[in-house]
């Protein structure tokens, strides 16, 4: 599928979805240096926004464009790690007015508005997505370590139940190819600035139980995050942290994005689906991760996502 795509065009976008984390980073970059390293005569770019400070030691990371040149129409523009042309961001008029276009996903929630869609639920990122439809002995370090980077994110160093057994061979064919893991794995995931820390500190003081202490919420206002210096990419993570509370079915963080407008993150374990939730929200997600944007002041949200969360412990009862 994409050897054909590829062999057709001459100009090929790459894009991910907004406020890109380490798997759309992982499978955009590592999609950029196959393209690159093995169709000299192509032209490929890669379109995302702002990367988090700590992706950049990913090779060619420089080269993402951060907005769209006006009357640019590629041959071929592949969207990944992308349920919903909205979550495109700035890159979606590229996508509108390519000539061909391919989506390539793992999100349960993806609506399949690409032309061809390799969409794969239970996949347990992108990257390991974009590594499968890619021939092997064409795959140079530079790429590996990309996608290292992306399996890595979102399997929580393979701890989440996505990591399958191919996710744990596709890690070692990259080891093989010579991906330097301890430090992949330290300087993106586990480091986190002084601030960040302190942040992550205060959101668990004050994060809250409901629906019995099966659930926990906290959440980060604007001026939290203007004392600290700290931008929403980099609060990844926090979430995580709430939910490894002993007990929670649960877990919700929230932080401000303007004045009474929250991005809001969902993590379960797998009794809860809170995908469902995140799409009744109009967002998206995985079975046990999922986020959403919702306006309206912290209370009146959470008691409406408690209501949801009921809704959903009920289903599964
Ligand atoms: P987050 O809580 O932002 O880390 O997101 C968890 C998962 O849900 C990720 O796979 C995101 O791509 C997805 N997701 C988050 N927000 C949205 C949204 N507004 N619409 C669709 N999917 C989302
Ligand atoms: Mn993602
Ligand atoms: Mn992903």
């Amino acid at each position: 599928m994409l050897k054909d795509l590829l062999k057709q065009a001459d100009t090929i976008a790459i894009g991910g979805h907004i406020r890109p984390d380490g798997d759309c980073v992982g499978a955009c970059m590592g999609l950029y240096h196959y393209i690159r390293e093995n169709f000299a005569d192509k032209e490929a770019a890669v379109y995302l926004e702002e990367i988090p400070e700590a992706f950049k030691c990913i090779k060619g990371t420089e080269d993402i464009r951060h907005e769209v040149e006006e009357k640019q129409v590629y041959d071929l523009f592949i969207c990944l790690d992308c349920g919903a042309p909205d979550r495109l961001g700035f890159s979606l008029p590229l996508f509108e007015q390519a000539k061909e276009t391919l989506c390539v996903d793992h999100h349960v929630s993806n609506v399949k508005f690409a032309k061809e869609n390799y969409i794969m639920p239970d996949a347990s990122s992108t990257s390991e997505l974009v590594y499968d439809l890619m021939e092997k002995d064409k795959i140079s370090l530079s790429a590996a370590e990309a996608l290292y980077l992306g399996i890595v994110h979102d399997t929580g160093v393979f701890q989440y139940s996505c990591t399958a057994p191919s996710t744990f061979r596709m890690a070692a064919d990259l080891l093989e190819r010579g991906v330097d893991a301890p430090k992949l794995i330290r300087d993106t995931f586990y480091v986190k600035t002084y601030a960040q820390n302190q942040i992550l500190g205060r959101a668990l003081m004050e994060s809250i139980l409901f629906l019995d202490g099966k659930c926990i919420v906290s959440y980060i206002r604007k001026s939290t995050m203007e004392f600290y210096e700290i931008t929403p990419k980099e609060l990844d993570g926090i979430v995580s942290h709430l939910r490894n509370t002993e007990g929670i079915k649960a877990a919700v963080f929230m932080y401000e994005l303007e004045t009474n407008m929250y991005k809001v993150s969902l993590r379960s374990d797998d009794e809860i689906d809170v995908s469902t939730i995140a799409r009744y929200y109009g967002g998206g997600g995985h079975r046990k991760a999922a986020g959403f944007t919702m306006a309206g002041n912290f209370y009146d949200i959470i008691n409406s996502i408690s209501a949801q969360i009921e809704l959903q412990m009920r289903e599964t009862v």
